[in-house]
């Protein structure tokens, strides 16, 4: 069966294609098939070359009843493990029958759904612990603290504070799928860095005194132009110095540093750096690569604790994705941690 014009075919479709003839042997494969179940295969029975139970299955039902079939197949090539969806098609081989597997690479798609659905499952769960406690209180409030003046204050200050909460996790929700969805379209004004990072530490300050933390700008102090957004631009600065301040600050000193970058390997070209730095407690650098995820907390409980959402490093990341930038982590327990932006300024 295998002439030519069907190898030629075959060579031309780009995802991986067997041909099994209706004496039940593989008959062509192309090259994608080659790299998944080896030249050797072509002339022999299929059941020899492609063993997985769903997949014969599949086959043995288009060979016998000329049915279509779509199966789930799983396997692992050199690099990673890959999910394909499998059709088995009849095909008409001399008068009998054959069948055509055509493989289709679902692997993105289905690792999408899931990051969808952990996301879902993720918000559900932030948004549903403030609400029970809120639901309980009110319950109480409508109750037993019905008439205990003293019980009810507390209650409120409890429940002032879960609805603050939901209300910061409802705006980095909506932060984080507006910046997601203007990521691939890079700011065109040009915008004052330098200024940006002032006028966040400036908003900062009174948190930091309350926490008893110096919070301290150095390097560099003339203005520095970049295509920026500075809305955004602040709120990354404004993450980084809350987070240094919230998780960083028993080592009661947060430095802001400013430096001008003349070529930025990174970004091939001049730029402008802002290191966050603290002396707090730091974390194993095993949490780093994860740490821009969505939800993800090296200590929840404190997160929690400190009103955090787990979603202001996801945001930094995106922005500075935004504005064609780099984001760096380091970290050493007991010593603190640095966070780095680095901004191409052209
Ligand atoms: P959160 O709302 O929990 O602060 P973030 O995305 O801003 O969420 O930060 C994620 C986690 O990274 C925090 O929960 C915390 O565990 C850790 N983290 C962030 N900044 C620092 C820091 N300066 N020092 C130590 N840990 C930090």
């Amino acid at each position: 069966m295998e002439s030519e014009l069907v190898r030629t075919i075959l060579a031309g479709i780009p995802r991986p294609i067997v041909l099994i003839s209706a004496d039940e042997r593989v008959a062509a494969m192309n090259d994608r098939a080659r790299q998944m179940f080896g030249s050797a295969g072509i002339g022999r029975h299929y059941i020899t070359v492609l063993r997985q139970p769903a997949l014969l299955d599949s086959v043995e039902m288009t060979l016998r009843l000329g049915q279509t079939r779509s199966i789930r197949y799983l396997t692992t090539d050199l690099t990673r493990e890959a999910t394909f969806e499998v059709t088995s098609s009849p095909i008409e081989d001399r008068g009998r029958q054959g069948a055509l597997l055509c493989f289709e690479d679902v692997t993105e798609r289905e690792q999408a759904g899931e990051i969808r659905r952990d996301f879902v499952a993720n918000v559900s769960h932030e948004l549903k612990t403030p609400l029970t406690a809120l639901l309980g209180f009110i319950e109480t409030l409508k109750g037993p603290a019905r008439n205990d003046p003293k019980a009810r204050d507390r209650f409120l200050d409890i429940m002032e504070r879960e609805a603050e909460r939901m209300n910061r996790l409802v705006r980095d929700l909506l932060s984080l799928s507006r910046v997601e969805a203007e990521e691939r379209v890079r700011p065109s004004t040009r915008v004052d860095v330098v200024a940006l990072v002032r006028s966040s530490v400036l908003t900062l300050r009174p948190m930091a005194n309350d926490a008893g933390v110096r919070l301290i700008v150095t390097g560099h102090e003339d203005p520095v132009m970049v295509p920026g957004d500075s809305d955004q631009l602040v709120q990354v600065f404004t993450n980084l110095i809350e987070n240094a301040i919230k998780y960083g600050g028993a080592g009661g000193r947060v430095t802001v540093e400013i430096s001008v970058l003349e070529r930025e390997l990174a970004f091939r070209g001049p730029g402008i750096r802002i290191d966050v730095i603290d002396q707090g407690e730091g974390f194993d650098p095993v949490h780093i690569p994860r740490l821009t995820e969505r939800f993800y907390r090296v200590d929840s409980h404190r997160s929690r604790e400190k009103g955090g959402t787990g979603l202001g490093l996801a945001i930094v990341k995106h922005i500075v994705n935004r504005h064609r930038g780099r984001f760096r982590i380091e970290s050493t327990p007991g010593q603190g941690s640095r966070f780095s932006i680095m901004l191409p300024t052209s």
